[in-house]
Formats: C-alpha cells, sequence, structure tokens
C-alpha cells in the first residue's frame, strides 16, 4: 500500500456528504498499514453514496492496466484485475464474441466494486447477481494477508467478501465466467402500461421470453404512472452474416458522448417524461410494443451515453432511493412509489429480481427493486425516506447499501438478517478493524470497531 502524503475530498455519484481522506495507491505485496480511522478501496467511485470513502482515513485507489485481461476459452473464463472496468473487460470478451453474464447499469464500475456490492443487472431474475458468476477472489485482507477464495476454498470469506462493500480487504484480482457467441447486438422489445401494476404484469409476461427487463416509470409529468418497459435478448453471433459479424464485434464501445450542456437549462427535468414521449412515438400507444435491433450498450448502459448527468442536480446533489420489496408486498412498494411522488422524483427505474445469492450481505431478493433519483435538497425528503424504510423493513425489504448515504442503524439488523453471521467472517479477515468507510461508521457494520 503505498501512502501518498496528499489528501483528497472525496464524494459518491450522487454528490451527497463527501468526506477528506488519505489518497493511497494498490500494490500487491506490501503491507496494509493501519491509518487512525482506518482505510477502504475505491474503484470507478460509481456507488451513490459515502461507501467508497473514509473521512479521516485513507482510500485506495484500485486501477489496472487495460491489456492485463485473459481469457480462458476452455474454462470459459476470464482473469481480471479488480480494478478494470467493466467496459474495459466487456470490450476485450467482445473481439472474441464473449460477454460477462451479470452487468450493472453502468459500464464504468470496476469488477471490485462490482463484487464488494454484488450488483445485479436487468437479467436478476434468470441469472442472478454478479457474485453469482465469479470463480475465485484474490484478496489482501484488513491484516495484510494474501488470500486466494472461491465458493470451494473457504466459501465463508468467499461470500462474505462478496457484497461485503469492502470490509474485508482489498481485491485485487478475480476469476469471472464468460457467456459465448455474442454478437454485441440486442434485439429490443418496448412497451407500455399505463399504471404501476400493469406496467409489472407487463414485465413478469415478457420475461418469459426476454433475459434484459426494466421499465421507466413516471412519476412526475402528466404521464404519471406510465411505464415504459424494455425488453432485450442479446444476438448471437451466429445468427450473423459475415461482413456484419466482424465489424460489430470488433467496433469498440463509444466514449461518453452527450454532453449536458446539451441538454440545456431544464437540466436533467424529466428523463423519464423524454422517455416516455421517445417510446410513444416508437410505439405508439399502450399495449403496444415495437421491436429493434440495438448495440448492447443503448440496453445495458443508457445513461452512460450522458456524460456527467448526475451533476444536473447541482451542488447539493441528489439521492438515488433503491429498495428491494419481496415477492407478495408488491402493495407496499406501489405505496411507497406513490408517497414519494410527492417530491421531485426525475427518474424511477423498475427490475424484477430472483434468487438471492449465497452473500449474507447481498441486496437482492426473490420480488421487485424500485430506484428513485430525488434532489438531495427536496423539502422533506429525509423525513419521507424514513418513513419509507419502516415500510421496507416492516415486509422485509432492504435498502441497497451501494447506494445509500443516508440511512440510520436502526433497520440494518432487519433488513439484512445475517449480520451478524458476516460479521464473524469479517472480523476473522479483519480482526483489527483496519478496514472500514464512512457508510461503514455511519451504519454500525464493524459493530464495535465503528
Ligand atoms: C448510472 C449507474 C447505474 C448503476 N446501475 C446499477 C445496477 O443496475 N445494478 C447495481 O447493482 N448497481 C448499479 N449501480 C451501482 C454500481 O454498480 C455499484 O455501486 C458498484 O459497486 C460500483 O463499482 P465501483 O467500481 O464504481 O465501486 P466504488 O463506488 O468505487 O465502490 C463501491 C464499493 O465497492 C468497494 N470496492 C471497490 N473496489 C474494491 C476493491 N478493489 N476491493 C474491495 N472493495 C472494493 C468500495 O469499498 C465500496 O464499498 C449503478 C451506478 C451508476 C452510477
Amino acid at each position: 500500500m503505498n501512502i501518498d502524503p496528499r489528501t483528497e475530498f472525496l464524494v459518491g455519484f450522487g454528490g451527497v456528504s463527501g468526506s477528506t481522506a488519505v489518497s493511497a495507491t494498490f500494490e500487491p505485496g506490501t503491507d496494509v498499514e493501519h491509518r487512525g480511522r482506518g482505510m477502504i478501496a475505491r474503484g470507478g467511485g460509481c456507488s451513490y453514496g459515502d461507501a467508497a470513502q473514509r473521512g479521516g482515513g485513507a482510500v485506495v485507489h484500485v486501477t489496472a492496466d487495460p491489456s492485463a485481461i485473459t481469457l480462458d476459452l476452455v474454462s470459459a473464463t476470464v482473469k481480471v484485475s479488480a480494478g478494470h472496468t467493466i467496459r474495459q473487460v466487456c470490450q476485450e470478451l467482445l473481439k472474441q464474441g464473449w460477454f460477462l453474464p451479470v452487468v450493472p447499469g453502468t459500464s464504468y464500475a470496476t469488477v471490485g466494486g462490482c463484487i464488494a456490492a454484488d450488483v445485479h443487472g436487468k437479467n436478476h431474475v434468470h441469472v442472478g447477481s454478479f457474485g453469482q458468476h465469479v470463480v475465485s477472489i484474490d484478496l489482501v485482507d484488513g491484516s495484510g494477508v494474501e488470500h486466494h477464495f472461491s465458493a470451494t476454498e473457504d466459501p465463508d470469506a468467499f461470500w462474505a467478501t462478496v457484497a461485503g462493500m469492502g470490509l474485508t480487504g482489498v481485491i485485487v484480482s478475480a476469476t469471472l465466467r464468460m457467456i459465448a457467441d455474442k454478437s454485441g447486438w440486442m434485439t429490443e422489445t418496448t412497451a407500455m402500461a399505463d399504471s404501476f401494476a400493469e406496467t409489472m404484469s407487463l414485465m413478469r409476461e415478457l420475461a418469459v421470453s426476454h433475459h434484459h427487463v426494466a421499465a421507466w416509470v413516471d412519476l412526475r409529468s402528466r404521464h404519471r404512472g406510465v411505464g415504459v418497459v424494455s425488453a432485450a435478448n442479446h444476438i448471437d453471433a451466429c445468427a450473423f452474416d459475415a461482413s456484419r459479424k466482424s465489424h460489430q464485434l470488433r467496433s469498440p464501445l463509444p466514449c461518453p458522448r452527450t454532453s449536458v450542456s446539451v441538454l440545456g437549462p431544464q437540466r436533467l427535468a424529466f428523463l423519464n417524461a423524454a422517455k416516455v414521449i421517445s417510446a410513444r412515438r416508437h410505439v405508439g400507444r399502450v399495449g403496444t410494443v415495437a421491436q429493434k435491433r440495438v448495440p448492447i450498450e443503448s440496453v445495458l448502459w443508457p445513461l452512460d451515453a450522458v456524460a456527467n448527468w448526475n451533476r444536473l442536480y447541482g451542488r447539493h446533489g441528489f439521492i438515488q432511493y433503491q429498495v428491494a420489496i419481496p415477492d407478495g408486498a408488491e402493495d407496499v412498494l406501489i405505496g411507497i412509489s406513490k408517497r414519494l411522488a410527492t417530491l421531485p422524483v426525475y427518474l424511477c427505474t423498475l427490475k424484477q429480481m430472483g434468487q438471492a445469492s449465497l452473500a449474507p450481505m447481498s441486496f437482492p431478493l426473490p420480488g421487485w427493486t424500485i430506484a428513485l433519483d430525488i434532489p438531495a435538497n427536496a423539502p422533506g425528503l429525509w423525513d419521507a425516506l424514513h418513513c419509507a424504510d419502516d415500510a421496507v423493513a416492516e415486509v422485509g425489504g432492504r435498502v441497497y447499501l451501494a447506494k445509500d448515504v443516508r440511512m440510520t442503524a436502526q433497520h440494518l439488523p432487519t433488513m439484512y438478517p445475517r449480520l451478524d453471521e458476516w460479521r464473524q467472517v469479517r472480523n476473522r479477515l479483519d480482526p483489527k478493524g483496519n478496514m472500514n468507510s464512512d457508510l461503514g461508521s455511519r451504519l454500525g457494520l464493524l459493530d464495535s470497531f465503528s
């Protein structure tokens, strides 16, 4: 660990509750050094809250050499550094017709960050979360000891690191499963529903024949309650003719292309509404569907095309309130969304989720997840979210820690009932409490060390 004497002010993607830490870079083989209030790894900084910050401590930046990505076509796995971004890995994989089974909604997250949050994609209901496709993890624990974990070699430590929010140590590298014969193109079906409940039933229906399903629900404009459902499947490379195949597979994924300034003074103003308007143009009306062939990034990472869109919320930033609600409690999810719709909710996305992973602190559970983006200075926001937390905890749901910046410790054991089991393994890997984050201490995740 190389400690740089400089300090830096770091903030999450939502731009709320930043803190100042000593900057460190990671060099495998060097000892983890305890820096007063502890240290935490940081990847792409795409978590919305304070998970990758340690005010008064040290933040270890994990980056990677883009060339060091090794595919093993026989075992259908890829060895990557924790600092590789999903975009770097997918670019390399697509060149040979491969892809990752699970990717989050941004390609700028790193592999380390995706393991640490056990991220989910739009296909969770079919294939589960990121951690379920990790073969092995190399980690330097809080005491500086190097480990190699897998689902069979120290499985407790493996699953405590998956969704462990960086608190078991620094992930150095990992081996991931790949899926074969992907062209980099998808067929996307777009359909519309005019209420929340109908959007959910449309999503269930489309999930039977589509792997990637998500909806944008407009809670704000005059189209309030309209859901635009996007359902997509990879187009297999073998389905392409030779000329198109070689062109599409080699085309690099574009960098963010639309600048925020292009969006004008209305600022973010209603990306949801824009989505509805464009869907109306494309689909026509509620209940009908349209199909087209699109590059994967327009389905999987649509927001990456708009550079710095998170800054449109101004200096106060925004909160993304993302919760998981179990099957059978759909009414609670709809009730929470309607109550929060009295606030300025600019984006609202909905996904169905399937089986949970074995990781004690993993977020997804069988049911639904909803994410609402709200300016952090909206009057009454904090109180409204506390009430929403009560309703979520009461039905066995949970807040997503990778998005959180404001929850209190009160509901944590109810929302994450395997917390103590995770703490025991974490304490074995980091008995002195060297690893910690602002999220960790705000929620008392480490208990005695917080
Ligand atoms: C536009 C957008 C869309 C998103 N969509 C989704 C989505 O669809 N599904 C989803 O699940 N999430 C989604 N996210 C959240 C994001 O995928 C997660 O927060 C992810 O953890 C970010 O990875 P990162 O590399 O940026 O990690 P950071 O934000 O830097 O860190 C996140 C956590 O990972 C830990 N960490 C990072 N690197 C390491 C390492 N090398 N070793 C140990 N711990 C480490 C940090 O300590 C921290 O606790 C989205 C975020 C954005 C901005």
